[in-house]
């Protein structure tokens, strides 16, 4: 007999989990972005150098952690959001897997600084690949400031596989544009090499929409709101003339999550026939609130994928949500009186 197999170290078993979780700096950026509002910020700021491949840092005022939690907060599967299998099916958090920081920490060097309104100090700990190099007392404001420095300098493969620094800025705004439009009631600032590129402050979505978009959206923005048993829909829709060729200002967000479904866009590009031409895109910003029971979002790791257990009534819902703020609007065509 001759037994061979053996549990892979912590260090090694979080490297290859990471490579689920951490593609890019982006995707490093939407778990800090996630924490800071799960933990209740009001304020949010971000400092981006070199495209996220140098820092990524995410500053919240949010409720901090001891330093035992701090600590934990690295272990893999380690989360104070879910306790038992229930709780998965009725998920009000952003996170939940308990995977993002032990993840990170495996492939960048990272350094925490936490505190929480009731302690003097704060703790400082810093990783880097998986390995506690300091944990100490420091003094800094109440609540978290993660920094991710040199994503992936352990494993010079996947480094080399980063893209040019504009294509990975363009995902990390991406990513910093679906977290600002989900929370306007929180603030939020971007800064890229100590330059500021977003300066948002709380306030009602449609600010938010023109606090990240531009002033060209204000007054082409239309209210968007449907309320049925199954699940509600509220947001804008732009005006059919301000439709683009581009795409990429097109978000659903479901519980304040941000995902992508061809099947959702649609319903609304549906819609919109007629009203505007086969190649171009309205804006929208729609979310959808529905019961946690009706949705599975542990589909995929990154979260973008969602299960509806009655995909069509959504689809329906959302068609029609749209159709009546477009008719409301006096902007459908006369003589058009489908449903
Ligand atoms: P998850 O978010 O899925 O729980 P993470 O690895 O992202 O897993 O974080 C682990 C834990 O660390 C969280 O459950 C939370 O308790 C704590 N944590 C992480 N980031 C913050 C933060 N910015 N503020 C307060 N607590 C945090
Ligand atoms: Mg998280």
């Amino acid at each position: 007999m001759n037994n061979i197999i053996q549990l892979l170290p912590d260090a090694i078993a979080n490297q290859i989990a990471a490579g689920e979780v951490v593609q890019r700096p982006a995707s490093a950026l939407k778990e800090l972005l996630e924490n800071a509002v799960d933990a209740g910020a009001t304020q949010i700021q971000v400092l981006v150098k070199d495209a996220g491949k140098q820092l990524i840092q995410v500053i919240d005022n949010g409720k901090g952690m001891s330093p035992t939690d701090a600590r934990m907060s690295f272990e893999r599967h380690a989360t104070s959001k879910i306790r038992t299998s229930q709780d998965l099916f009725a998920i009000r958090t952003f996170g939940f897997r308990g995977e993002a920081l032990a993840s990170i920490a495996a492939v960048a060097q990272v350094e925490l600084k936490t505190r929480q309104a009731d302690s003097e100090l704060a703790t400082l700990i810093q990783i880097e690949g998986s390995e506690l190099k300091k944990q100490e007392p420091i003094s800094a404001p109440v609540g978290t400031s993660v920094a991710m420095k040199n994503l992936f300098f352990n494993v010079p493969a996947r480094r080399n596989f980063l893209k040019s620094n504009p294509v990975e800025m363009r995902h990390i705004v991406d990513e910093f544009q679906r977290v600002a439009l989900s929370y306007p009631e929180i603030g939020f600032t971007l800064y890229q090499q100590d330059l500021e590129t977003y300066n948002l402050t709380p306030g009602k979505l449609s600010q938010r929409i023109v606090g990240l978009f531009g002033k060209s959206y204000q007054g082409q923005l239309v209210p968007c709101e449907e309320v049925t048993p199954h699940l509600n829909v509220t947001g804008y829709i732009g005006k059919p003339e301000h439709a683009k060729k581009t795409r990429g200002e097109q978000f659903f967000f479901v519980n304040n999550r941000y995902i992508r479904s061809s099947y959702l866009h649609h319903a609304v590009s549906s819609a919109f026939e007629g009203l505007i031409q086969a190649d171009q895109h309205p804006f929208y910003v729609l979310f959808l609130e529905i019961d946690p029971a009706h949705i599975d979002i542990n589909v995929h790791p990154t979260k973008t994928e969602i299960k509806f257990d009655d995909e069509r009534t959504v689809y329906a819902v959302i068609r029609s949500a749209v159709k009546q703020a477009l008719g409301a609007h006096h902007v459908m065509p006369a003589l058009d009186f489908s449903v």
